[in-house]
């Protein structure tokens, strides 16, 4: 008989090659986390560029402040689901809130972003539609599709003409067709093409979700994504986000115009079964938001910082994403080079994300960087900096000729 593990085999296999060359990192330990951008690790100062705390607002004085009130008013936890529980009176708020900021009628929060996925996916889609879906996208909405009944279609990442396609296959099918895309992409920090794919979309007359998990206070005259970005606020129908990056906490939401929505809230299982936001939470985010709405200069600053790190990694001769934004990946392809060039950089107080497939596309590998409203331009530059001399140690600059002509 097969042990039970066995079928890990080439998992374990990868992690370890992984692991001997110190590129492991489940094993980073932030033993003090000393501001949005500083933490301990290893008993080194290490500059942190890999948080997506998009909008530096974890250390936020009065998001801080509005979660320990929450806590001495309504204590640490739920304890339970809404819909055996029922809600305190901030995850009502905070629905409001959020609704408001879209400029929506309805908001569901959910416990992460990847549960508000989870149910928004299963649910809105049943046994007789179609999931059409981009190729790169995130685990929790490939969990998604396979936690629901709908038929699941892959199409090209960001490209308008294979969706057109893949709809026109199915166009005499009597099933809902329900496009999912993402604002931007968590990987390679690219972004959807959303004015293209509305368009697609009314052709067929589908229906849009949009996951704006790392563009919400981000894209967008007033931090709501890409959508707001690209001025087809009233053509997404859905829209799903976290809190886990620019709110710099923990939570997801599902916002929507559609008459019909509340039914969502007893017929959503990530949504019924499972304990509800804390009040600490629901408060920061709460606060968070009021924040993002109130301070713009939060995503300017982020933006300036956006383009001390990708010019300067760029000047470098790194090979980048395409498109600029404040997920900033290195790409490279083999994935022990990544790794042991990832613990470099973290032995001289450098910490990026190692991101590697399933994550990233097959074929990459990334030193994945996230830029902070709250970096300084001197921790940009010293990233740029370490990161060219790791670069250089281990032959990851692809064109080192165009680098000393440019
Ligand atoms: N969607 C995307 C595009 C993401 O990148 C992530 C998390 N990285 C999620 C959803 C899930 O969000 P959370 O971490 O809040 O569960």
């Amino acid at each position: 008989m097969m042990g039970l593990f066995d079928r890990f085999k080439s998992v374990r296999d990868a992690h370890g090659a992984l692991k001997a060359c110190g590129g492991d990192p489940f094993g980073v330990k932030m033993e003090r986390v000393l501001s949005t951008t500083e933490a301990m690790i290893e008993g080194r100062r290490t500059i942190l560029c890999g948080t997506n705390n998009y909008l530096g607002l974890t250390f936020d004085p009065d998001s801080v402040a509005a979660a320990q009130q929450a806590i001495a008013d309504f204590g640490t936890g739920t304890t339970g689901s809404r819909i055996a529980n029922g809600s305190y009176s901030g995850h009502q708020a905070l629905e409001q809130d959020l609704a408001d900021f879209y400029g929506k009628k309805h908001c569901m929060v959910f416990t992460t972003g990847y549960q508000a996925n989870l149910g928004a996916i299963s649910t809105l889609a049943g046994p007789n539609d179609f999931l059409i879906i981009d190729a790169d996208s995130h685990a929790s909405i490939y969990d998604a599709c396979r936690l629901g009944s709908a038929t699941v279609i892959r199409f090209k990442h960001n490209d308008p003409v294979d969706l057109d396609r893949r709809l026109a296959r199915i166009a005499n099918e009597p099933g809902n067709k329900i496009i999912v895309v993402e604002g931007i992409y968590s990987m390679l920090g690219d972004h959807a093409p959303l004015k293209e794919f509305v368009a697609v979309k009314k052709k067929h007359g589908a229906y849009l979700l949009v996951d704006e998990a790392h563009s919400m206070g981000v894209m967008g005259a007033t931090g709501r994504g890409l959508l707001e970005a690209e001025g087809v606020d009233h053509d997404v129908d859905f829209v799903t986000g976290t809190f886990s990056k620019s709110m710099g906490a923990i939570g997801g939401f599902l916002i929507s115009d559609h008459p019909e929505f509340d039914i969502l809230r007893v017929a959503c299982r990530p949504y019924m079964f499972t304990a509800s936001l804390p009040p600490s939470i629901i408060a920061s985010v709460r606060q968070s938001l009021a924040v993002l709405r109130a301070k713009p200069e939060l995503m300017r600053k982020l933006w300036q910082n956006v383009d001390t790190l990708y010019n300067g990694l760029q000047a470098a001769g790194f090979k980048l994403g395409t498109q600029k934004g404040p997920v900033v990946a290195v790409h490279l392809t083999d994935p022990v080079l990544a790794g042991v060039a990832w613990n470099a950089l973290l032995k001289r107080g450098v910490y990026v994300n190692l991101a590697l497939p399933p994550a990233t596309p097959s074929g990459t590998a990334l030193l994945r960087c996230s830029v902070c409203a709250a970096h300084s331009t001197e921790q940009l530059q010293h990233v740029v900096s370490v990161l060219t001399e790791v670069g250089e140690e281990f032959g990851l600059l692809p064109q080192p000729a165009l680098r000393i002509a440019a």
